[in-house]
C-alpha cells in the first residue's frame, strides 16, 4: 500500500478573487496569471478533472506529460511536482494537495475510447475531448484535436501494476480534497469535469468541483 502525503494550504477561500462551482460534466477555461494560485476542490469525492495547460502567451507551448514525468522521476503528480511544458518551462508548480496522487497517464475520454472501452452504443455519449474542443474553440487560433496533448486527470487513480499494466481503480480522493498550484507564467487552463458514466474511477457518477484563484502574495 502506497503512503500518500498530504500538504494543506493556508489560503482562505473568502479572500480568493475567483470562486465558482463547475457542474458535473461541464467544460471550463480561464487564464491564471503568473503568481496566482489555482485550486480545484473535489466537492463530492472521486471526480476525475481532466485538465490541460497552455502558455497564454503562445498556446503552441503546452503541458507535457512526458517531460513532467521524466524530470520528477515519477508518474504520479502531487505537491512539489513542476508541471512542465513542451519547451521544458514550468507552467505551474503544485503547492498543496490533500488527495496525494493525480494521474497523467490515463488520458481523456473521447468518442473513440467510449466505443472501444465500453460498447458501440456508448460512442456518442458526452466525453472530455468534446468538452476540451468546445472550450478551445473560444480562443480561436485554429486550435483543434491536434492541440490536445496528453492531459492530467486530477483526483483520478490510475496505478501502474507490477508487470507494467495500467489499471483504472477506485479513486483515492474524498469529499473536500483539493489540489492547488501556483502559476509560474500566464497559463490558459482548460478543464473537462469528466462526464463519463461508464468508468469506475468516478463511481459512474460525475459530480461538481469548485475552482478558486487567489492573487499573488
Ligand atoms: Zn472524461
Amino acid at each position: 500500500m502506497t503512503t500518500l502525503v498530504f500538504t494543506e494550504s493556508r489560503l482562505d477561500p473568502a479572500k480568493s478573487r475567483h470562486d465558482e462551482v463547475l457542474p458535473a460534466g461541464k467544460g471550463w477555461s480561464h487564464v491564471v496569471r503568473a503568481g496566482q494560485v489555482f485550486r480545484i476542490v473535489d466537492l463530492e469525492g472521486n471526480q476525475a478533472v481532466d485538465t490541460l495547460f497552455y502558455s497564454a502567451a503562445d498556446p503552441s507551448e503546452r503541458y507535457s506529460a512526458v517531460d513532467t514525468i521524466r524530470e520528477q522521476g515519477g508518474i504520479y503528480l502531487t505537491t512539489g511536482t513542476a508541471l512542465l511544458s513542451t519547451e521544458g518551462n514550468v507552467l505551474l508548480q503544485i503547492v498543496a494537495d490533500t488527495c496525494g496522487r493525480h494521474d497523467t497517464l490515463g488520458g481523456a475520454c473521447a468518442v473513440e475510447s467510449n466505443q472501444v472501452r465500453y460498447a458501440i452504443d456508448k460512442k456518442f455519449m458526452h466525453n472530455c475531448r468534446d468538452n476540451f474542443l468546445l472550450e478551445l474553440a473560444k480562443y480561436g487560433q485554429g486550435m483543434t484535436k491536434r492541440d490536445l496533448p496528453s492531459n492530467i486527470n486530477f483526483f483520478m487513480n490510475v496505478p501502474v501494476t507490477s508487470d507494467g499494466g495500467l489499471s483504472f481503480e477506485d479513486g483515492v480522493s474524498a469529499p473536500g480534497r483539493y489540489v492547488e498550484m501556483r502559476a509560474e507564467q500566464d497559463v490558459l487552463v482548460l478543464i473537462s469535469n469528466c462526464p463519463q458514466l461508464n468508468n469506475p474511477c468516478n463511481a459512474y457518477n460525475p459530480t461538481p468541483v469548485r475552482l478558486l484563484v487567489w492573487d499573488a502574495g
